[in-house]
């Protein structure tokens, strides 16, 4: 077969067989899928057509030590041979999953210490509402149950992760989610304290929240706002989560995203990163003292599990992905560039009249885009999409997240050097230009 028919014949199976995750069935029936990618090499990713991109998303803000890492390849193999599968259920256990829990909680903010896997992102928020709500139920506080989330965040699509998600488009996909979930405007700690206050603390089981909201458009909590929901959390006895799912392993220039805020949560949620999206494992990290009333207080078998809580592959690709990032230093390296992706927004920004705010910490940045700088007056129909169409063709994968705003998000992987960010900006800004042109002659 020819190499186009093989493509015609690859986009027909697509739009005929394949549903796609997060995605316009519309578009894709309409258009076909936007790329078929073949390979990745560094921040590369190359389709089927041969075309070449910077994988400006780290793809879905997980790459962080970029595509076509061999040693993660040899490391899965080896582990597959050796055992490629094996329970952790029932207390049976193997070396890779013990050595990786201990990796992460040494990695981890002191006192998060004890680790249940999961599979990603949205298993490991459920499990940690589960077992706040099981912590409670053995404490004698079974009326401790809610669970409070802010407006704008993304937790995943588990029917608790959905539950708990601000993003409101998420919820609406269905018309019953789980009980007892509620939001509180994610910049307002005025607003927390009402939610309590109102539910009454005996009702309340947990708070939870990402360090820094990403697929909400890459929002910065309000100054001093991590530090208040502990202390709030602590007078009125309620778990604190956070979601590190995105922020985790090195993505904002320190280990953790809370790191930043000197804030220790009693449980941590992780995933991408942890194995740079080679293999698929999330989980939870338990403070001692939660760990320690499970212990005392757990009479029976703890009753919720994944089949692939711990997977040996998986462990094994985690504790090498740890091993490059903590040898490469790519949390340093991170930090630095994320100082250069924000000089460079700003040198956008000062050409550009679309750009309004924009903000970095790390590799994980934004830009907003609007009609007048002034005033922040936003265009009636979002351009984020368009920018990030041109960009596709200037070879560069962004994202637009256009709930609530029109703003261009950026998480490229930490391997990134001076020069690919230079490349990255350019690109972007021939982008924002085109755009802007087209714009003006509309006007
Ligand atoms: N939490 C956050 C903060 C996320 O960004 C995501 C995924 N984008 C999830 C949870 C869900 O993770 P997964 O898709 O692996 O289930």
């Amino acid at each position: 077969m020819s190499k186009k028919n093989n493509i015609q014949e690859l986009i027909h199976l697509d739009k005929k067989h394949f549903i796609h995750p997060t995605s316009s069935i519309a578009q894709q029936q309409a258009n076909g899928p936007s790329a078929i990618f073949t390979e990745g090499k560094g921040i590369y990713l190359k389709d089927i057509q041969g075309h070449s991109y910077i994988d400006g998303m780290s793809s879905l803000w997980n790459v962080n030590v970029g595509h076509g890492r061999k040693e993660l390849a040899e490391a899965a193999k080896e582990q597959m041979e050796k055992l490629a599968f094996s329970s952790c259920f029932s207390t049976f256990s193997h070396e890779p999953a013990i050595r990786l829990a201990t990796k992460i909680a040494s990695l981890a903010p002191r006192e998060l210490n004890a680790v249940f896997f999961t599979s990603g992102g949205s298993e490991a928020n459920d499990t940690a509402f589960k077992l706040a709500r099981h912590y409670w139920l053995l404490k004698g506080k079974p009326n401790r149950q809610k669970i409070i989330s802010r407006t704008k965040s993304y937790h995943g699509v588990a029917m608790g992760a959905t539950s708990a998600t601000g993003l409101k488009p998420f919820r609406d996909f269905t018309n019953s989610l789980a009980p007892d979930f509620y939001y509180v405007d994610g910049s307002s700690i005025e607003e927390l304290r009402n939610v309590i206050e109102q539910e009454g603390a005996e009702t309340l089981a947990a708070f939870i929240t990402e360090p820094i909201q990403g697929a909400g458009g890459v929002n910065f909590a309000p100054p001093g706002y991590m530090q208040e929901v502990r202390r709030i959390c602590d007078q009125y006895g309620i778990l604190l989560i956070t979601d590190e799912v995105i922020t985790g392993f090195g993505r904002t220039g320190t280990f953790f995203g809370i790191e930043h805020d000197g804030v220790i949560p009693d449980m941590m949620c992780f995933a991408k990163g942890v194995t740079s999206g080679y293999a698929q494992l999330g989980g939870v990290v338990l403070s001692e003292t939660l760990h320690q009333e499970l212990i005392s207080l757990s009479r029976e078998t703890l009753f919720h599990g994944y089949t692939y809580s711990g997977h040996p592959m998986a462990c094994a690709v985690a504790l090498k992905n740890i091993e490059i990032i903590e040898t490469e230093k790519l949390v340093e390296n991170a930090k630095l560039r994320g100082v250069d992706l924000l000089s460079g927004f700003q040198e956008i920004q000062s050409k550009r009249n679309i750009i309004g705010h924009v903000r970095a910490l790390g590799l994980i940045g934004a830009i907003q885009i609007v009609k007048n700088r002034q005033t922040g007056e936003r265009f009636q129909t979002p351009v984020a999409p368009l920018i990030v169409a041109e960009a596709m063709k200037q070879g560069l994968i962004c994202r637009a997240v256009t709930f609530d705003q029109d703003t261009v998000v950026f998480a490229p992987p930490l391997i990134i050097t001076k020069q690919e960010i230079a490349e990255l900006i350019g690109r972007l800004d021939k982008a924002v230009a085109a755009v802007e042109q087209v714009l003006q002659s509309k006007d």
